[in-house]
């Protein structure tokens, strides 16, 4: 039986997921609010370069499925929109403390929802959890913030990405693979 796959390639797995991925601007303005939230909540403060909003988890799969993940995000449309983030929150669970909008506009619940009906269709396993936009800003943190609110940090949003992510002893390591506009 002829089998191409070289031992080597068979079984690799990358780790992936799609996200909003910050222009620099709006990427400093997160920093900003991360920063400060550290100074008062303790924890780690995320990198400015790791700042995204996941929009659908995929884990690992498999590497040759990475172009077939690339087709089904060509095919989902979205319209541009802003986030408009004036919230503050804490997960006790797993101390996380994070910033979203809290108005979420249609149009992120849109794309959200067409990506993994599109994934799902194409065979990947998603979670069944509901979609819950937020920004990680700060891990491990002893507190949770007093305010509940803040001035709203504007993002506007034109495209999506897939993103690798990549286990490093320093915490994940996030690559950009691919992004498709919104238009
Ligand atoms: P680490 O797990 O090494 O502490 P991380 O959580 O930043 O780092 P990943 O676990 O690779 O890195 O997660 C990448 C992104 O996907 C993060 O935004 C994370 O919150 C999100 N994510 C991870 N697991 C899930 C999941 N099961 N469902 C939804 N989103 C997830
Ligand atoms: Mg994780």
């Amino acid at each position: 039986m002829a089998d191409a796959a070289p031992t080597a390639a068979r079984g690799v797995t990358r780790r992936v997921f799609f996200a909003l991925w910050p222009d620099a601007a709006t990427a400093a303005g997160l920093h900003a609010r991360a920063r400060a939230l550290h100074t008062e909540c303790g924890g780690r403060a995320m990198r400015r370069d790791t700042l995204h909003l996941t929009l659908a988890f995929l884990g690992n799969v498999p590497q040759d499925d990475i172009t077939r993940l690339e087709h089904v995000a060509a095919e989902v449309r979205g319209a541009p929109f802003v986030l408009e983030l004036d919230q503050l929150g804490a997960w006790h669970r797993n101390r996380i403390l994070w910033t979203s909008a809290s108005a979420a506009p249609q149009a992120l619940v849109t794309l959200a929802d067409a990506l993994a009906l599109r994934l799902r269709e194409a065979g990947f396993v998603l979670e069944d959890r509901a979609f819950a936009p937020h920004i990680t800003l700060v891990r491990n943190a002893r507190a949770a913030p007093m305010a509940q609110t803040c001035p709203v940090l504007r993002w506007p949003v034109a495209s999506f990405v897939l993103v690798a992510s990549e286990p490093t002893p320093a915490g994940a390591r996030y690559r950009v693979l691919r992004r498709w506009p919104l238009r």
